[in-house]
């Protein structure tokens, strides 16, 4: 595997491929590297002839000074798993590579609805710093396809819209989430939970696979107050919130009676300090 920090570097990498029209695949990734990043790099392989996976903690993505000062840095590790799947090449540039002479403005992008619940209401600024590394990530490694988890579901959605709304050439490829054994979304934020905490997340999936039972047979409101309760007894757990949404236009659900639609319940909650974030699609 190729590892590099600048842009110039993978340029000389990338560019012999570029010439002979091989197909870039491209993981963009924070680190922190589980079983579901390694899925995405997996498909990634199947469908394309180099594989890139970046490693890069964007400071603009975070609205909360803390939560990057602790987020998890394990760029040994990180390697060593990438070679296991084979990766081809490892971008792993500094945050002065990326934001150019201290620069660091973010896009304003109009995402319509798709970026006023959940995530976006929750963290303000979040979605406008993400979408500025993913669109410089793009014009870096200059991808035919890009790959991106389900477990970010309204990020997925907002990369769908820019991608398409941009005319930007890049194929976006969804992944499924990829979860622990007893079914606790695999994130690179639990690796924080203390041995409680990671018991108490169980919550979260547990939630989500009942709201799905539920469909067809509870209300939107019934099925929210069985939520809300469940968390209120929980005790450790605090619910961020809990969405019923279209999956494509990302609206709240009042009605779920009839609807051929695909739906997705998602959660957000703290288990201390560390935020989860969970979906289904039910
Ligand atoms: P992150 O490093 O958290 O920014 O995630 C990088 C990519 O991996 C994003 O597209 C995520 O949606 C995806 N991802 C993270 N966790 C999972 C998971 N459990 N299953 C599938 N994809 C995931």
């Amino acid at each position: 595997m190729k590892i590099c920090s600048t842009v110039e570097e993978l340029e000389a990498a990338l560019n012999p491929f570029r010439i002979n029209k091989r197909l870039i695949g491209f993981v963009p990734t924070m680190g922190a590297l589980h079983h579901g990043h390694l899925s995405l790099i997996t498909k990634a392989k199947q469908e394309n002839d180099l594989v890139v996976c970046s490693i890069f903690v964007n400071p603009t993505q975070f609205n909360n000074a803390a939560d990057l000062e602790k987020y998890p840095r394990t760029l040994g590790e990180d390697e060593r798993m990438l070679k296991e799947v084979e990766c081809d090449v490892l971008f792993v540039p500094s945050v002065d590579e990326i934001y150019l002479n201290g620069n660091y403005s973010v896009l304003n992008v109009d995402f319509g609805v798709l970026d006023k619940g959940m995530e976006g209401k929750s963290r303000p600024g979040h979605f406008a710093g993400m979408i500025t590394v993913v669109n410089k990530l793009f014009m870096i490694v200059k991808p035919n396809s890009a790959y991106f988890g389900k477990k970010d579901f309204q990020q997925l959605a907002l990369v769908k819209y820019f991608v398409q709304t941009q005319h930007i050439p890049v194929s976006i490829r969804e992944c499924p989430i990829v979860r622990e054994a007893d079914g606790l979304a695999m994130s690179s934020r639990n690796r924080l939970l203390s041995p409680e905490e990671r018991k108490h997340a169980l919550l979260i999936s547990k939630t989500l696979f009942r709201v799905k039972e539920m469909r067809g047979k509870k209300t939107v409101s019934e099925i929210k107050s069985y939520v809300e309760s469940a968390f209120a007894n929980d005790g450790l757990l605090k619910l961020d919130y809990f969405e019923i949404v279209n999956a494509e236009t990302l609206v709240s659900m009042e009605k779920l009676e009839g609807n051929a639609a695909t739906i997705v319940a998602c959660i957000a909650a703290f288990a201390g300090n560390v935020r989860l974030i969970d979906n289904e699609t039910i």
